[in-house]
């Protein structure tokens, strides 16, 4: 597509997207001036569904009048309420029903995996991720390696961008799991980094994890909800992500996890356990020796925290309404090609401003990274203080998300115009 740079062109967009309704459905924060904010972070925290409260409200009521029994009473009794989520949560990652579970919080979910698919020996025992990737990760592995008695300096490879350049390409990755041949035991990776928006190529990267026989996992919080995925079909062995992201279910709320299939009849693959994870026929008999669920359930620890799972539901009804993944990519390349256009069209010299996500549309996802080198706190306060809502990462990055379920080309114009603002004030 042609893009043009004014607020007719990108009315014309808004007109004719098919999604364009589904911002109704969000509630949106007020900017400094009583205006709808410019929210470019949903991959931060998505926006509140006006169905959550609803949906939330539900379970209080139940609470009130069922009490107890709502574990087995009402219309949505809680012993199973999980599984209304099995669904619509496996078409979100690509995966059959059985492999996939909603429960706990990512970084929790993130160490229940490790403990099963980080198993290693003498000679194989490396952990291979992205240099720079998002803290909890950082320390869920460093303290999963020290767990085993191992130093995380000589288990943990990291992997780095070539000099001047921000991101890391394929091939480097697949070299480097070459290289690390029979010492790999893991590979745990973003599915997108989350400071540079960057999409690694998960199908690529399992085939050749798997080629060196390591285990490979990804950290989809920033990937979940923003492009297609795949898991099942590319081989993924784990996964795990968070709902209040791109999944617009509510700050901590609920995380879920993917284990492929071909684990799901390995009661013997080494687990923490809780009873929630147990057979569900023979839960209630509270017998002795863990026996778990097939599939993904079987890692459940606890019984499920109702009043999150339940805004999740209705979050992920509003991303089935929309079509799903396919319907929302579309639109997504286009609002976060229309604001890479705006930007671009600045002319600003690299010195200046830098965008470090990737141009090319398969290797990105809503966001795009600016790295500001000189004055990127003050513009990044600017933008606050006139309405536009991106976030700040040091030490010098604005990130902003336009989200296909509720921004529309005008917010992204609108963000263009106040960069554009900036940038001749600057000169
Ligand atoms: C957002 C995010 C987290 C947050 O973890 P919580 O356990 O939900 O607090 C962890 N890892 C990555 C990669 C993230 O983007």
């Amino acid at each position: 597509m042609t893009f043009e740079p004014t607020l007719d062109f990108a009315r014309q967009l808004d007109a004719q997207d098919p999604l364009r309704d589904f911002r109704q459905q969000f509630l949106i924060p007020p900017a400094p001036n009583g205006d709808d904010s410019l929210y470019f972070c949903g991959n931060s925290l998505g926006l509140q569904p006006r169905t959550a409260r609803a949906a939330a409200e539900q379970q209080f009521r139940n609470w009130e009048q069922l009490a107890v029994e709502g574990h087995f009473k009402g219309e949505t009794p809680w012993m199973h309420f999980h599984k209304r989520l099995e669904e619509a949560s496996a078409r979100v990652v690509g995966a059959k029903p059985v492999e996939v579970v909603v429960m706990n919080n990512l970084t929790t979910n993130l160490h229940l995996l490790l403990i099963s698919f980080y198993q290693p020996t003498a000679t194989r025992y490396k952990v291979l991720m992205e240099g720079g990737a998002f803290p909890s990760d950082q320390y869920a592995l460093e303290t999963q390696v020290r767990m085993r008695g191992l130093d995380p300096d000589d288990a943990i490879v990291e992997l780095v961008p070539r000099p001047g350049e921000h991101t890391l390409r394929t091939e480097d990755i697949l070299a480097k799991i070459a290289e690390l041949g029979d010492s790999l035991c893991t590979i745990l990776m973003g599915g997108i980094n989350y400071y540079t928006g960057q999409v690694y190529d998960m199908a690529a990267i399992t085939e050749a994890g798997h080629a060196v026989g390591a285990m490979v996992g990804f950290d989809l919080a920033h990937a979940a909800g923003n492009i297609p995925l795949h898991l099942h079909d590319w081989d993924v062995d784990f996964a795990c992500w968070c709902s209040y992201k791109y999944l617009n279910s509510g700050p901590g709320g609920v995380s879920g996890a993917f284990v492929h299939e071909r684990f799901a009849d390995r009661p013997d693959l080494v687990r923490l356990a809780g009873w929630w994870g147990y057979d569900d026929k023979e839960r209630f008999q509270m017998k002795k020796g863990f026996r778990p669920m097939r599939g993904a359930a079987g890692w459940q620890l606890s019984n499920g925290a109702i009043l999150t799972l339940a805004v999740h539901e209705a979050a992920l009804a509003i991303h089935e309404a929309a079509g799903g993944m396919e319907a929302l990519r579309r639109k997504s390349e286009l609002l976060t090609g229309y604001l890479e256009f705006l930007i671009t069209r600045l002319s600003l010299p690299k010195s200046r401003l830098e965008i470090i996500t990737p141009q090319d549309p398969a290797q990105r996802g809503c966001q795009l990274s600016l790295l500001v080198h000189q004055g990127g706190r003050d513009l990044f306060e600017h933008l606050m203080g006139v309405g536009v809502i991106g976030d700040w990462r040091e030490p010098n990055v604005i990130r902003l998300a336009p989200v296909p379920l509720y921004n529309t080309f005008e917010d992204v114009y609108r963000v263009g115009q106040v960069l554009a603002g900036w940038a001749h004030q600057a000169e």
